[in-house]
C-alpha cells in the first residue's frame, strides 16, 4: 500500500529529516527546516544532480548568482507584470485560494489564458462551502527594500526562479569561457514565491530550492535537443534517483495551455499521496528571454557562429527541477514496511526501512559497538574515524543492538558495522546489509575497501 503523507511527515520529524520551521514560536506558514538527516539527503540529491547534469558533461558551465537583482531583470522577464496566480476569496470565511487548484479538484481544466477563468457555480469554498469572489491577479514576487529608505525606488525582489540570472550573464559567460553553441549554464539556489496557498508538507512552500539550466542552441536544433534532454531526464529518474517509473506521468502540455512563448513543454508529474501533481518541467522557451533582456537593457546579446559567421539570438531549452519536491519523492519512494524475522523460530516484527539508493542515503555507514565498554571503544572509535575519511558515518553506542539496527533502517543507512567482543580476538567486525539484513564477518583492515567496492557497484 502506498505510504501516507502523514507517515512520512512524522518519520521526518521523529528522526530529524525535516522539522516544522520556527516550531517553538508556533511555526510560520508552512515553512520547514531540514534537520541533520534532511540536510544530508538534500546535499546528496544536489550533488547527484550536479554530477549527472553538469560535471559529467562537456557542454555545461556553472553559475552562482545573486538572489537579489536589479528589478529591471523582472521587468524584462515579465515577472512584474505577469507572475501572478488568480486568487479567489470566500465571501463567508475570507480564506483565499488559487482558482486553478479549485477547478482542478473538480476535474475542470483551467485554461492558460487566465483572463477567461470564471468561477462556475459548483465551485465553492473548500473550507466552509461559501460563495467565492471572481478571480483577481495576485503577484507572487516577494518584495523587500535595499538601503535605508522604503519606497518604490528601493524596492527589490527575491528571485522566484534562478533562470533570470543565467540569461543576464549569458554574454559574460559565453565570452570568457569561449563556449560554442550548444552549451548550458546551470545553477542550484534558493527561490521565493509568495504562494497563495502552501501545503502538502514540502511540496509547496514560499522558500524553496531550484536546480535548473538554460541550454542555448541554434533555433533549427530545438526539436532534437528537446528529445535529447527528455531522454537524459528519464535516465536521471530511472538510474540515479531510482524511482518506480510507473509513478511518473509525462504530461505533454497541449497548445493553448502553454506559456505564449513556449513551443513545447513537458511537465513531469508524480503520483503523490495527495494526487498526481507537478514534480518538475522542461520547456522550449524560444529566444523569448534573451530578446526581452536585449530590448530592456539595450545590450546586444546576439551570438556569432565562429564558423559560419551567422549572427543570431540563441534559443533555449530549460529543464527545471524543484529540489524539495525531488527530496519528497526520494522519501516516498524509499519507504517500506516489512515483516522482519526476530528469531530462528520464525517470529517476526514490523520493520520500517528507508531504501534510499545507497549514494543518496544520509549516512553511508553506521558503527555500532555492541556495548559501551572501553575495550570495544578502543576498536570502534578508530575504525569510525578511519571510515569518516571516505563516508558520512553515524556512531551509536546506546540502547540494544536490535533497536539500533531498527533506527538505522528507519534513516536508511545501507551498512551497519558491529564491533563485538570477538572482534578483539579475531580482528573482524560484522557488516549488516540494510536491504537483505544479511551479515558478513570482515577483517577490520579490509572494511574500507569492502565498503568502497559496495559503493562503486
Ligand atoms: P506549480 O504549477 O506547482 O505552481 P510551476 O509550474 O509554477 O509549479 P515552475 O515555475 O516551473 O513551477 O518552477 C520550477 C520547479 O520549481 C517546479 O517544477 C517545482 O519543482 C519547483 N517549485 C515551484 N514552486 C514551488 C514551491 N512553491 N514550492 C516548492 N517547489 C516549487
Amino acid at each position: 500500500m502506498p505510504v501516507s503523507l502523514d507517515t512520512i511527515v512524522s518519520l521526518c520529524k521523529r528522526r530529524g529529516f525535516v522539522f516544522p520551521g520556527s516550531e517553538i514560536y508556533g511555526g510560520l506558514a508552512n515553512s520547514w527546516d531540514y534537520g541533520p538527516l534532511g540536510h544530508l539527503l538534500k546535499q546528496n540529491i544536489k550533488n547527484a544532480w550536479w554530477k549527472f547534469f553538469v560535471q559529467e558533461r562537456e557542454d555545461m558551465v556553472p553559475l552562482d548568482a545573486a538572489i537579489i537583482m536589479n528589478p529591471r531583470v523582472w521587468e524584462a522577464s515579465g515577472h512584474l507584470e505577469n507572475f501572478s496566480d488568480e486568487l479567489v476569496e470566500c465571501k463567508k470565511c475570507h480564506h483565499r485560494f488559487r482558482i486553478d487548484h479549485l477547478l482542478e479538484a473538480k476535474g475542470i481544466t483551467p485554461k492558460y489564458d487566465k483572463e477567461q477563468v470564471k468561477v462556475p457555480a459548483e465551485v465553492t469554498c473548500p473550507d466552509c462551502d461559501g460563495k467565492l469572489t471572481e478571480p483577481k491577479a495576485f503577484n507572487l514576487m516577494l518584495k523587500t527594500f535595499l538601503g535605508t529608505t522604503e519606497d518604490s525606488s528601493t524596492t527589490v525582489y527575491l528571485r522566484p526562479e534562478t533562470a533570470g540570472s543565467m540569461f543576464i550573464n549569458f554574454k559574460n559567460i559565453q565570452s570568457v569561457t569561449r563556449r560554442r553553441l550548444p552549451f548550458g549554464i546551470a545553477q542550484i539556489g534558493k527561490c521565493f514565491r509568495n504562494e497563495i496557498t502552501t501545503g502538502n508538507f514540502i511540496f509547496r512552500t514560499r522558500e524553496f530550492e531550484i536546480a535548473e539550466f538554460e541550454y542555448f542552441i541554434h533555433p533549427n536544433d530545438w526539436e532534437k535537443v528537446f528529445e535529447m534532454w527528455l531522454g537524459e531526464i528519464k535516465r536521471w529518474w530511472r538510474d540515479i534517483m531510482q524511482v518506480d517509473m510507473d509513478n511518473l506521468v509525462w504530461h505533454e502540455i497541449p497548445d493553448g495551455e502553454r506559456a505564449h512563448y513556449s513551443k513545447r513543454t513537458v511537465d513531469v508529474e508524480y503520483k503523490y499521496p495527495f494526487g498526481v501533481k507537478e514534480l518538475h518541467g522542461i520547456a522550449y522557451r524560444t529566444d523569448f528571454d534573451l530578446s526581452r533582456h536585449e530590448k530592456v537593457s539595450g545590450q546586444d546579446l546576439h551570438y556569432t557562429d565562429p564558423e559560419t559567421n551567422e549572427k543570431f539570438l540563441p534559443h533555449v531549452i530549460e529543464p527545471s527541477f524543484g529540489i524539495d519536491r525531488m527530496l519528497l519523492v526520494a522519501l516516498l519512494e524509499a519507504y517500506y514496511e516489512e515483516d522482519a524475522p526476530t528469531s530462528e523460530e520464525g517470529e517476526t516484527e514490523k520493520r520500517v526501512v528507508m531504501k534510499f539508493p545507497k549514494h543518496l542515503a544520509p549516512y553511508q555507514v553506521a558503527v555500532l559497538p555492541l556495548s559501551k565498554k572501553e575495550e570495544l571503544a578502543k576498536v570502534s572509535k578508530p575504525l569510525a574515524q578511519e571510515l569518516r575519511q571516505h563516508f558520512m558515518v553515524d556512531y551509536d553506542e546506546t540502547q540494544s543492538i536490535g533497536k539500533r539496527y531498527r533506527r538505522q533502517d528507519e534513516i536508511g543507512t545501507p551498512y551497519c558495522i558491529t564491533v563485538d567482543f570477538d572482534s578483539l580476538e579475531d580482528k573482524k567486525v560484522t557488516v549488516r546489509d540494510r536491504d537483505t539484513m544479511k551479515q558478513e564477518r570482515i577483517a577490520i583492515k579490509n572494511v574500507v575497501e569492502y565498503l568502497k567496492d559496495k559503493y562503486n557497484n
